[in-house]
This record gives structure tokens, C-alpha cells and sequence, in this order.
């Protein structure tokens, strides 16, 4: 099944689907819950174009390797290139505003991170990056005070706000940018809050971002 960035109301995006750059421990409550440390530095990671499928879509839950856990994060539209670039720089670039699964294998994430292993096979693998569309960046007022909400079955099981983002988004893409380059159609997913739990076949999910965007989805 293709995937191809589109807009909220509908429109295209001229846009590539590239790489996923995501931060981990992004939210000192979730931090918490899965009794890490709060990291010092902005923890990164990446999820290839391979993992991204469309959120509208039913989403596969693997089997098999234990735990798959969600992760609701605010994702941001990259619509320029980025290199070593600074607050105003990631600012111009952002050509959206969304929301990401980061679907989580958590027991063979734990498995590796106990081994000293990188833990990709966990984060990375296909289908483990649900996108929703995107809005256009003027219709977000302030993008570190945005909604964040996730329902599982009819039960509000994530809801937080991006003000306690522990890195904010122009800072973090500016930091992004110091390693990688961001090309045209790359996505940035912020963090998710607090309420991670595991998803199974059957479970029907809503995600909210603001009063923006509200995306129902099955897991199957
Ligand atoms: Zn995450």
C-alpha cells in the first residue's frame, strides 16, 4: 500500500516521503512511567520511510514478538532542507502539523536495551509509524500549547499537551539538523506523553490533535 503525505482538507502534499527523526523521553511524565532517567540531551532515533502507512487505514499489530505498545506524538511536516539549522531556519521549513503513532515492540525493546543493544528492530520495523494528514502550519497559534489525545475503546488513555515538551519543537529540529539533514517530506514526531500502554488486534483508536485533527483507526 502507498503512502503520500496529504493535507487535512483533502489536498496533496508535493512532498517525498523520506525518514521519521524521533525523540525519545521527549515528556518528563512518560520519562517517568517507564522509570527512565530524563536524558540530558535530546535523545534521537529514526524510523525509515519503510515504517510509515496511513493512519486512516486499519494498522498491523505484529504477533509474535511480544508487547506492541502506542505512542500518540505531534508530528511535524518538513518542507525544506535543514542542515546545522537554527531556530528561525526550522521555523521557515515546518510545512505541517499532525499526528504519529510510534508503535513500540516493548518487550524486545527492553530485551535490547538490557543487552546494550540498539534497539531499531523495536522502533523501525514496517508499519510501525502511522501518520495522520497534516494541517497547514497557520492554522496552529502556538505549537507548544497543542492538545494531544488519544482514546483507546472509548477510553481516554493519553492526554497531554505539547507545553511539556521537555525539548520544544524549533530547538529540537534545530538540534535534529545538527546530525541530520532533514530533506524535503521528512517527518519529526516530538515525544509522546504519559499513558503508553500495549495495543491489540481489534482495538479501535482515536487520536486527537487540538480541535485540528481527529483521526479513528483500527488496530487489526
Ligand atoms: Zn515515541
Amino acid at each position: 500500500m502507498s503512502y503520500q503525505h496529504l493535507y487535512q482538507d483533502g489536498t496533496s502534499v508535493d512532498l517525498p516521503l523520506g525518514k521519521v527523526v524521533c525523540v525519545g523521553r521527549n515528556y518528563a511524565d512518560h520519562a517517568a512511567e517507564l522509570n527512565n532517567p530524563i536524558p540530558t540531551e535530546p535523545m534521537l532515533f529514526i524510523k525509515p520511510a519503510t515504517s510509515v502507512v496511513d493512519m486512516d487505514q486499519p494498522f498491523e499489530v505484529p504477533t509474535g514478538l511480544g508487547s506492541v505498545h502506542f505512542e500518540t506524538e505531534m508530528s511535524i511536516l518538513i518542507g525544506s532542507t535543514l542542515s546545522k539549522a537554527d531556530e528561525a531556519e526550522a521555523e521557515q521549513a515546518i510545512a505541517g502539523i499532525g499526528l504519529g503513532l510510534d508503535l513500540t515492540l516493548r518487550d524486545l525493546q527492553s530485551k535490547l536495551k538490557e543487552k546494550g543493544h540498539p534497539w531499531e528492530k523495536a522502533k523501525a520495523f514496517d508499519g510501525s509509524c502511522p501518520l495522520s494528514a497534516f494541517v497547514k502550519p497557520v492554522l496552529v497559534a502556538d505549537l507548544q500549547d497543542v492538545e494531544i489525545k488519544l482514546t483507546v475503546n472509548g477510553e481516554v488513555r493519553q492526554h497531554g499537551n505539547s507545553s511539556h515538551m521537555l525539548n520544544q519543537v524549533l530547538p529540537l529540529i534545530s538540534y535534529i539538523s545538527q546530525f541530520f539533514t532533514l530533506t524535503p517530506g521528512d517527518v519529526v514526531l516530538t515525544g509522546t506523553p504519559a499513558g503508553v500502554g500495549p495495543v491489540l488486534p481489534g482495538d479501535e483508536l482515536t487520536v486527537e490533535l487540538a480541535d485540528l485533527i481527529s483521526v479513528s483507526t483500527q488496530a487489526k
